[in-house]
């Protein structure tokens, strides 16, 4: 049995800022990494680009093997499968011989294929996500993905390759760029969604619009408030689906990016209290002494809504790996809570989103601000009445014409009295690092400051 002061179950982003700050204060206790890809952690938002082919293998790791080996974390290729909480073991799968061939990772030896138990003193739990899968007929042919890991992307790239149409099924974040990668490669993209707009979890009505307009115009196609029934194929593969309503669509190849959930099944049995994602104190540490978690597989305090939700999301993953390996280390640092929050680039377009900045029409006062003769407005509803608990929320929205070929530009600021609490910006927006730090802050905006932002005005400097 292996005894290890440290134990990190999850090879991310999370393990990694954990590792690297018990790594500053203590140089000396074991640190041992199990991770079931077999890879040193990676940039995962990157595996896109790489499937494009915009980025190569090599560039996709976050650290080289010289660093994993001047700070002493070993890392293990295995699938942990039991934690024992009271004892302080982990039993786990080594990947085997042929894996974890990248910089800095230790393939476990072929003899000890068995199941190996790991004795610990703090642990943390940094399992990530796992794509859900839904329930389909058809939905094991081949030629069917997701697109999580570097190797869901090297399988989608050789399906690519003399392939002429790809699903996309989900609007979400990893959809669309899964869609962007296709769409270099060649393929001819159709993106089939549930929901009556693309990015639901990230942006409002008016700025789906915009962002699927845009898409359009580069030749995507977009079925909204559809789902797929059953997918078809036949040796070589799948060769289309059947939608709800009938409709039939033939495609080489289906992505398929409906959401994520937290990693935890291996938890079962544990003692440690999850509810779909694992529950943690202030200080990261679950129920169980000396056993934290951190990054997608935590519920955490959301800062604007006050209760643990699983804001799954690259820097919130990485703040508290950095916190959690602190407090292993018996630091006593805390962590405020994170924020919704999301920037991205959909072909070539920047689109940001932060705290409540999808707030719905219809959760308080929703007014279009045409202060500006350069601004135009679409007229909506003014809201009812915010039902009872709900702060009355104010939501102006303030969009600049798109002269045919340039990027349209717009900016939803939600506020709840005197605070900014989000916003959605499509377009370069140099700002958005401003506007996140008022929401994270919760900055009371004195009236002309509120004014002045609602006007557009977001040159002028605050102090926080
Ligand atoms: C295509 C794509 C694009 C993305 N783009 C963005 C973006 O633009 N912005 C953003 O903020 N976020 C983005 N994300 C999300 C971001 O990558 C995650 O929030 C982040 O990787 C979470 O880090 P983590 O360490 O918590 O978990 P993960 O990165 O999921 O790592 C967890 C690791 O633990 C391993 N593991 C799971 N169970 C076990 C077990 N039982 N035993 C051993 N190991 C286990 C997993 O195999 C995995 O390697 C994107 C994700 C994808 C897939």
């Amino acid at each position: 049995m292996i005894r290890t002061k440290y134990a990190i179950v999850g090879g991310g982003p999370a393990a990694l800022y954990a590792a690297a700050a018990i790594r500053e204060r203590d140089l000396a206790g074991r640190l041992v990494i199990i991770g079931a890809e077999g890879h040193p952690p990676y940039f995962r938002p990157l595996i896109s680009y790489y499937l494009a082919g915009l980025v190569p293998r090599e560039n996709l790791f976050m650290q080289d093997a010289e660093y994993y080996r001047q700070k002493k974390i070993e890392m293990i290729g295995g699938k942990v499968t039991e934690v024992r909480g009271q004892e302080k073991v982990l039993v786990y799968q080594p990947l085997g011989e042929g894996r974890g061939d990248d910089a800095g990772f230790t393939p476990d030896s072929s003899e000890k294929r068995t199941a190996q138990h790991l004795q610990f003193e703090k642990l943390l739990i940094a399992s990530g996500g796992t794509p859900g899968k839904p329930d389909l007929p058809g939905i094991d042919t081949p030629g069917v993905y997701f697109l999580r890991t570097i190797e869901d992307a090297e399988k989608i790239a050789a399906r690519a390759k003399g392939s002429q149409k790809a699903l996309l099924w989900g609007g979400g974040l990893v959809s669309l760029k899964a869609a962007y990668a296709l769409y270099r490669l060649g393929l001819e993209i159709t993106l089939v969604i549930a929901s009556d707009r693309i990015l639901s979890q990230m942006l409002d009505r008016k700025g789906a619009e915009i962002v699927a307009s845009y898409l359009a115009e580069k030749g995507l196609k977009m079925i909204l408030q559809s789902d797929l029934q059953e997918v078809h194929g036949n040796s070589r593969g799948v060769t289309a689906v059947t939608l709800t309503g009938g409709r039939e669509l033939k495609t080489d190849l289906i992505v398929i990016g409906k959401g994520v959930q937290p990693s935890v099944s291996f938890l079962e049995g544990s003692g440690i209290k999850e509810k779909g994602g694992v529950e943690v104190d202030e200080r990261l540490q679950t129920n169980l002494p000396d056993i934290y978690a951190a990054g997608d597989v935590v519920l955490c305090r959301d800062l604007l809504q006050g209760i643990p939700v699983n804001n799954a999301l690259w820097p919130n993953a990485t703040a508290q790996g950095e916190c959690a390996g602190a407090n292993m280390t018996g630091e006593r640092l805390t962590y405020r809570g994170s924020i919704s929050m999301n920037a991205a680039e959909f072909f070539g377009l920047p689109v940001i989103s932060a705290g409540l900045g999808r707030a719905q029409e219809g959760a308080g006062v929703d007014q279009d601000q045409p202060r500006k003769s350069d601004r135009v407005s679409s007229k909506e509803e003014i809201a009812p009445a915010p039902a009872a608990g709900v702060q009355p929320r104010e939501i102006y929205k303030l969009q600049k014409p798109t002269p045919s070929r340039r990027e349209p530009h717009y900016l939803r600021l939600v506020f709840e009295d005197e605070c900014l609490v989000g916003y959605v910006a499509i377009g370069k927006n140099r700002k958005a690092g401003m506007l996140t730090n008022l929401i994270t802050a919760r900055f009371p905006l004195a009236p002309q400051q509120k004014e002045r932002l609602i006007s557009g005005d977001l040159a002028f400097p605050f102090s926080i």
